[in-house]
């Protein structure tokens, strides 16, 4: 039986990961967080000193980075040289450093094939910014997450808090702004939607109903697939 591939792309703070996580569970099936190799990569840059606006220095050091993912308890574990990251990688100002390295050419083709390999080996709900574009362009079923820059940015604050990384709202609302601005403008694998994308508003306020609503939109679309 070949494998289920389930893209789903959008801005941060939509929904991405939550929602994936929870229709992961429901489908039985894997759910892939790309922005975590992204972030990886954004740590190991802070960790060598490169600076948000030198960021093409770490191309020549591409080379010294292994990075591994790994199932834990059906977690997904981000492995940068042997050492699991864990919540290291969530802190607000790796976010821009993933950012950063993430319109690096060398970069993206450096986590291509991380991601291509997963998605060949099991079924998947893969989650980023390119992933119906470029990642799994022949999905079974793509979705571009979106919701309003308030509802997103509270989002954002309440999970950086449960992580026991407070941020304040403006902070995050300004950087999560520009941020989109710069994963939307960049030359190589714009955050886009893919033009066969199904948009979904995840502006929902309670999660189960969110949910719900995006599990019935997936499996509409699986059936009109597998009829066609
Ligand atoms: O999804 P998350 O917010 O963790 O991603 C962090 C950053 O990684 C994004 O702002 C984006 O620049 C980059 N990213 C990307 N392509 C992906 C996933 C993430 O460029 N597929």
């Amino acid at each position: 039986m070949s494998h289920i591939q389930i893209a789903i792309d959008g801005p941060s703070g939509a929904g991405k990961s939550s929602l994936s996580k929870a229709v992961a569970k429901a489908m039985g099936i894997i759910y892939v967080d790309t922005g975590a190799l992204y972030r990886t990569v954004g740590y190991f840059a802070r960790s060598r000193g490169i600076t948000l606006d030198d960021m093409s220095a770490l191309v020549p050091l591409l080379g010294e980075i292994t990075i591994e993912v790994r199932y834990e308890n059906e977690v997904q574990c981000v492995y940068l040289n042997g050492e699991n990251l864990g919540d290291r990688i969530r802190e607000n100002e790796i976010s821009m450093y993933a950012s950063g390295v993430s319109a690096i050419p060398e970069v993206r083709a450096f986590l291509l094939d991380t991601q291509k390999d997963i998605a060949n080996k099991n079924s998947v709900i893969m989650d980023g910014r390119d992933i119906g574009t470029v990642i799994l362009p022949n999905a079974d079923v793509k979705i571009f997450l979106t919701a309003s820059n308030e509802v997103r940015a509270r989002r954002r604050v309440k999970e950086l808090a449960e992580k026991g990384m407070p941020v304040s709202y403006e902070e995050v609302l300004a950087d999560m702004i520009q941020r989109d601005e710069q994963d939307r403008s960049r030359d190589i694998a714009p955050a886009i939607a893919a033009p066969d994308a199904i948009h979904f508003d995840n502006s929902y306020e309670g999660f189960d109903e969110a949910l719900n609503a995006l599990l019935s939109v997936i499996q509409n679309a699986l059936q009109k697939e597998s009829r066609s």
